[in-house]
């Protein structure tokens, strides 16, 4: 039984001038964690608009998760292809159309768009379309047009963001433009190494691009467990993407011809397009937070509580625009657990441990919990069990790549403090294991379970010596 008054800050708004304003809550942002808020607060009564100046949809179903994970699955066909001749299969003229699939994506695309103004709709909500720009701690100005509420939501997510070098904001992609380009570049040459870095070299090498990886680190995904950096370095290099590590992009110019990347050793690359996926920014430009004393930190992103509640008590946000953990299914929690806490009754903040989560390379790559690195500082002594082996399907199809996995146990208490996985279906395979180990499992309880055969996935249940 959830009491209702321990909700910290329903009485912070509860007033006698409530119904004063035109809505109760105002979310700017259709993406994932604004639309999510919107639609369970209109679910509990509150009168709710939505306010959108791009596609409804935001980030992840229009230019991000969605988009990018249909061109994931268009590129796997060549590998598949280029497995089936060991299984017998004889594949003549194999061709692509990246002018067919980017258009059977934008069809895609279009539909999940109107699904999401739908949701609105059929929530109860208004979709007001165009850029908000706070006025106040309770008013947004649309086109020219005031809408007030007793809360706003800011849920306007991130942007791509280009270091300052000479050209490179000028001539390079992002994310952005890469899901929509008219003609597949013969040779691309992407700079960074983070997610969208090793997802974008996979499709494009796969098309058949050839693929220059610049980033500035010794090993791909700063930030990830060591052992798995080095697996999909070398994993990456056998489906021949070229990496440049250790190199930073001087200078971009642009000929007739092609782009000249001018790196800082003096290398000169000359692809037809040059891609920079060197993170994201809040996206908080135009958006008037001084109007409502809104504080940001350093990378401008919004400073909030628990409750996802930032410095003027009206007025909360959620997403990447609070740069948290910056994964769709984070924004929608935070979103649930807002409109829950405030119109709902049962006030209940996000939990951030053990959030799963994938790069969609090729191979992908897949962890819950700590890196051996994060788990050593934090922990006196740990257990690493591993296990790297060619997949069956590979026996066959000649393909040399091998899958990595690793668990990181508590030695005291024996908890499985991380889970990592490079290698096909490591995703899907992750998610589960993430259940595992939010429930505190421990290594007896992996012993425990009886695998399934023949799968990659029985390796985490049959790891039984650890790692000297
Ligand atoms: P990441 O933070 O993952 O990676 C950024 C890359 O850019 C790193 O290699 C970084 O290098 C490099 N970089 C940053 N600044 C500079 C600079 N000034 N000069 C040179 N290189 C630089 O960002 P992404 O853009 O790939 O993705 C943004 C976020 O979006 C991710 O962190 C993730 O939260 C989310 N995302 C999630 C996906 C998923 O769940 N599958 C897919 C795509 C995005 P270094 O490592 O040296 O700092």
């Amino acid at each position: 039984m959830v009491d209702k008054d321990a909700n910290p800050l329903k009485s912070q708004f509860e007033g006698q001038f409530a119904k004063a304003y035109d809505y109760d809550l105002i979310v700017i942002g259709a993406g994932s964690g604004g639309v999510r808020a919107g639609r369970i607060a209109a679910g509990y009564g509150a009168r709710v608009a939505v306010i959108e100046g791009d596609r409804p949809g935001g980030t992840c179903v229009i230019r991000g998760c969605v988009p990018k994970k249909l061109l994931v699955y268009g590129a796997s066909f060549a590998g598949e292809a280029e497995d089936a001749a060991g299984f017998g299969w004889q594949i003549d003229g194999l061709s692509h159309s990246w002018s067919e699939l980017i258009a059977a994506k934008d069809k895609e695309i279009s539909r999940l768009e109107g699904i999401y103004r739908t949701l609105v709709k059929n929530a109860g909500a208004d979709l007001i379309e165009g850029w908000g720009r706070l006025k106040g701690p309770h008013e947004v100005e649309v086109g020219g047009i005031s809408y007030t509420a007793e809360r706003i939501l800011i849920a306007v997510g991130g942007r791509p963001s280009t270091p300052d070098v000479p050209g490179l904001a000028e001539h390079a992609i992002t994310s952005n433009e890469a899901l929509d380009l008219k003609k597949r570049p013969a040779h691309i040459v992407i700079y960074g190494s983070g997610y969208i870095a090793l997802e974008f070299a996979g499709i494009f090498n796969a098309f058949g691009s050839k693929v220059d990886l610049v980033y500035r680190a010794d090993l791909p995904l700063r930030g990830f467990d060591m052992d798995v950096r080095q697996h999909i370095a070398e994993a990456l290099k056998d489906r021949g993407i070229n990496l440049i590590s250790g190199r930073m992009i001087a200078e971009v110019k642009k000929t007739a011809e092609a782009c000249v990347v001018t790196l800082d050793d003096g290398t000169v690359l000359t692809p037809d397009e040059v891609m920079a996926a060197t993170g994201r920014v809040p996206n908080i430009e135009g958006l008037g937070l001084e109007a409502a004393a809104i504080e940001t930190d350093a990378r401008g992103a919004i400073k909030v509580d628990e409750w996802s509640q930032t410095s003027a008590p009206s007025i909360f946000a959620v997403g990447d625009v609070t740069d948290r953990i910056n994964l769709t299914p984070v924004a929608i929690s935070e979103g649930h657990a807002f409109a829950d806490t405030i119109y709902g009754g049962m006030p209940r903040a996000v939990s951030y441990d053990a959030v799963p989560s994938a790069v969609f390379s090729q191979p992908d790559i897949a962890s819950v919990g700590l890196t051996q690195e994060q788990a050593e500082q934090a922990h006196s002594h740990v257990h690493v069990f591993e296990s790297r082996f060619r997949a069956m399907k590979n026996t066959l199809s000649g393909r040399p790549e091998k899958t990595y996995m690793k668990l990181i146990v508590a030695a005291n208490t024996q908890r499985i403090l991380g889970v990592h996985m490079v290698g096909p279906d490591a995703a899907e395979i992750m998610q589960g294991m993430a259940i595992a180990v939010k429930m505190g499992a421990k290594k007896s309880d992996f012993d425990a379970v009886i695998g399934i055969h023949p799968s990659a996935a029985e390796e985490f249940v049959t790891m039984r010596t650890p790692r000297s």
